[in-house]
């Protein structure tokens, strides 16, 4: 019996993370946050300076790419991986709003692109994994045996990540969430590289008005529809 490859992909706060940490915790697969990766790439130049009021020195950022080192640990409180920057726990700070309002700026960088797709591709050469991003079913996995395509209506994931960041203690305007969702849909959806695309055999989840529950049986119906055997 072997194991398969699932990508989702989607705009961002469609809840791509919350449904492929289920299905991976349901199969008993890994599970590959994609974005956290960027993220962690973004804080780190936070922290060295290299960005500043929404402007970037590319050529800086490249160099100190080779400082960075990224691997995931699984927290048994959480249930989940958290993210280590240079053995750093990072999971929380890359969430962050500083994070967030840049991210999608430094992952237009294509050696940032490059590198972070590399150590992606290299988490998921076993298969058995579910990874969530803007470029998993169409660049990094482009043979992954089950691909989704998650939309939702603007307001929803708005309100979605409002009560997340709410729930975390982080108290962020409504508006500004908003307008933060928009810009990165626009910058990832139109940047030259590996732009947020609907890979031609994605099956589209628009989770607006499903439940958890729902979005994970819609998968796993799709699973077993699959000619391949799944482990
Ligand atoms: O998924 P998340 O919202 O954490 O991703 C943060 C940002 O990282 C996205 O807005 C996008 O700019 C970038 N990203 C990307 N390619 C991916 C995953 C994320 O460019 N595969």
């Amino acid at each position: 019996m072997s194991k398969i490859t699932i990508a989702i992909d989607g705009y961002s706060s469609c809840g791509k993370s919350t449904l492929a940490k289920a299905l991976a915790a349901h199969l008993g697969y890994a599970y590959l946050d994609s974005g956290s990766m960027y993220r962690c790439v973004t804080l780190y130049a936070l922290r060295k300076g290299l960005i500043k009021d929404g402007s970037f020195i590319k050529e800086e950022i490249i160099k100190i790419l080779p400082e960075i080192n990224l691997r995931f640990e699984f927290n048994p409180h959480t249930k989940a991986s958290d993210t280590f920057l240079n053995e750093e726990n990072v999971e929380k700070e890359i969430r962050m709003m500083n994070v967030s309002d840049n991210v999608s700026k430094i992952s237009t960088i294509h050696e940032v692109r490059v590198k972070m797709v590399a150590l992606q591709r290299e988490l998921g050469k076993n298969k058995g994994i579910v990874s969530d991003g803007r470029d998993i079913g169409s660049k990094v996995f482009p043979d992954a045996e089950l691909k989704i395509f998650m939309t939702a209506d603007t307001d929803i994931r708005t309100q979605r990540r409002y009560d997340e960041l709410s729930s975390k203690g982080q108290h962020v305007s409504y508006n500004e969430i908003k307008a933060n969702l928009l810009s990165r849909d626009y910058d990832d959806t139109h940047r030259k590289e590996n732009p947020l695309v609907q890979a031609k055999d994605a099956i589209v989840l628009d989770n607006s008005d499903l439940t958890r529950e729902q979005q994970l049986e819609f998968i796993l119906r799709l699973i077993k529809d699959l000619t391949l055997p799944v482990q």
